[in-house]
Formats: structure tokens, C-alpha cells, sequence
């Protein structure tokens, strides 16, 4: 059976690449974060949890082959998965010295079945070595997850982001230069942010050698500065029909052969404070996916790179131009 998408799936991706699914695998490598840890600031980015943006599933001091194997055992029950991603995504994986790095790439080398990594930090955590080491590592799959949020300098240090706009270029143009697939991070609703300055971020992004997407709506959790903000008043989260409309407005202008990662937040069990709507994922997802398919709408209708049909989002449809 065929199956269409009116947006780039990862699992079309996947499907398309390697006619199966992957799995991304949780692990939690102990970094930490100059956000966090003082060098930069010790309050983190202002929507930042205390476990560091992390998946809260993290299990603390257990090697990583023994994280991964708990992982596998449990995804080849529940999904049927024999191929995986070792997804690093707690705090800034690439922080500290080299040496961290290559030790936890040690450590991943040979895992059974897995095709690759996925590793998440921030733009000014990178140098040529660490990027050269990344990109050494044997898989088919190797993504670089990075932080932008916002294009937008001022909404950068209003959120306490510690980095401006022109970093995450920087970075994103030397990773990609060095055969990494990046994977750009962005928040729709940001404290003084309209959809127009989301759209700004959309359109930055398209500008740069970025393979993938992960789009966020901000939702407020427990522990992060956020919360005093949105206690005060001073801010409004959007409510789930703005961001339906927003990421919508995002999606046809993003280029077309940019696959989605993520098309909302997730929040960990217990961590929302608010809006309650970010707890429902699958409702935001059919949201957008009828919001697309009432008015013929797709993903680059009208970023100038589309052709007239979104035939590249067939799972069984072979692979779009641009995309190797
Ligand atoms: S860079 Fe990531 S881990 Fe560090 S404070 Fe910001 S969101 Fe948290």
C-alpha cells in the first residue's frame, strides 16, 4: 500500500533510504552544558528543564552499550525495530574536550544494528576535530541535532541563549561541508515572537546546507525560568489553533527535501506546567496534517523549489531530488 504525506517524514525518509524502520535510541552520555554550568550562565535558555532538555528517560551512570541494550530489547518488542540511531540528546554532547567525545564514540562503535548517530548540541560547543570525529564515526545515518530556536538576535538573548544566529550558521555550514546531516532546531511562539519572525526562522534555515527539522511549540515545564514569566503574565503561550496556523505558514515555505524530525514539543510526564494542548500530540498532528489537506497545501508549496504535486512524500516513491 501506497502511503502519501503532505510533509517529509523521517519515516518516509527512512523507508525511502533503507526500506525500513529506524528507531532512535535514548542515551544519556553525561554531558553538561556552558548554559548551565556557569561559563556561559547557570539559568540555562529561558524554556529549559532542569534535565537539560533532556528526554528524562536518561539511566544516570549505566554504561552506554547497557542503556542501549535495555533500549533495543524494548523497541524490538514494541516496534519490531532491528535498526537503530544512538540519539545523544540530554544537554551538549559535544562540550568539554575532545577526548569526552571520541570516548563516547568509542563506546557506540560497535552496538548491534546500529545505523548511525544522532547527537545533539549546541553551535558554539563545535570545532573542526570534534566535527572531524563526528563525522569519522562508521554509520549510514550520522545527524547533527542543533540549536538555533529563533534567527532572530534579539529573541536570542531575551530567551538567554548564550549564542547569536550567525553561530548556528557558522556551525551548520562547516558540519554539513564535512558530510554531517543537521538537523536544525526551532520553536514556534517565543516570547515576543509573532508568526512573522517564525517564518524569518524558516526562511534562515532554508538558506542553509540543513538536512532535517525538528519544529517545537514552547510550552512552559517545572523548573525552567519560563514559568516565573508566564506567572507574571509577561508570557502567553499559543494556543493550539496559532500554532496549527503557524507551523502550517513554516511548512509550505521550508524546502521541500528538509525532513521533519518533529512537528511539536513533547513534554515529559509531569514537567508541563502549560498549555495543557501540548500533551496532545497525536490531536496537534492530525490538526496539521487536515489543516494541509483541506487546502491543498504541502510542504515547499511555496518555497520555489516544489514541483506542482508533493509526489516526494510517497513512502514507496524513491528519493527526492537532493537527497542522497
Ligand atoms: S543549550 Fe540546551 S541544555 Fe543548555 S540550557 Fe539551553 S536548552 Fe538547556
Amino acid at each position: 500500500m501506497r502511503t502519501f504525506s503532505r510533509y517529509f517524514t523521517l519515516s518516509t525518509y527512512f523507508h525511502n533510504r533503507h526500506g525500513k524502520r529506524i528507531q532512535k535510541i535514548p542515551l544519556d552520555a553525561g554531558f553538561s552544558c556552558p548554559n548551565r554550568d556557569g561559563t556561559l550562565s547557570s539559568r540555562g535558555c529561558l524554556f529549559c528543564n532542569p534535565l537539560g532538555s533532556g528526554t528524562g528517560q536518561s539511566i544516570a551512570n549505566i554504561p552506554l552499550a547497557d542503556q542501549y541494550a535495555h533500549w533495543r530489547t524494548r523497541f524490538q518488542q514494541k516496534y519490531k525495530a532491528h535498526a537503530f540511531l544512538a540519539y545523544l540528546q540530554s544537554f551538549s554532547n559535544t562540550y568539554g574536550p575532545l577526548t569526552k567525545l571520541t570516548r563516547v564514540l568509542d563506546a557506540l562503535h560497535d552496538l548491534p544494528e546500529l545505523e548511525g548517530i544522532c547527537l545533539g548540541t549546541r553551535p558554539d560547543c563545535l570545532d573542526q576535530p570534534k566535527l572531524a570525529a563526528l563525522a569519522a564515526f562508521p554509520g549510514t545515518e550520522n545527524w547533527l541535532d542543533l540549536g538555533l530556536q529563533s534567527s532572530n538576535n534579539q529573541t536570542l538573548e531575551r530567551i538567554n541563549r548564550g549564542h547569536d544566529a550567525q553561530c548556528f550558521a557558522r556551525a551548520a555550514r562547516m558540519a554539513g561541508s564535512m558530510g554531517l546531516k543537521i538537523c536544525a532546531h526551532v520553536i514556534a511562539g517565543l516570547p515576543g515572537e509573532n508568526m512573522d519572525d517564525f517564518l524569518a526562522t524558516i526562511g534562515f534555515v532554508n538558506q542553509l546546507p540543513v538536512r532535517g527539522i525538528k519544529i517545537h511549540n514552547l510550552y512552559v515545564c517545572k523548573g525552567s525560568g519560563l514559568v516565573r514569566w508566564w506567572q507574571r503574565g509577561d508570557y502567553r503561550p499559543l494556543d493550539m489553533d496559532e500554532y496549527t496556523q503557524w507551523v502550517v505558514q513554516g511548512l509550505i515555505r521550508l524546502r521541500p527535501d528538509i525532513v521533519i524530525h518533529r512537528i511539536n514539543g513533547d513534554p515529559q510526564p509531569g514537567e508541563l506546567v502549560a498549555p495543557n494542548w501540548a500533551l496532545s500530540k497525536s490531536q496537534i498532528i492530525q490538526k496539521i496534517v487536515r489543516h494541509l489537506e483541506d487546502r491543498d497545501l504541502w510542504q515547499g508549496k511555496l518555497s520555489g523549489k516544489a514541483n506542482d504535486r508533493p509526489y516526494w512524500f510517497d513512502r514507496n516513491g524513491g528519493i527526492p531530488d537532493g537527497i542522497d
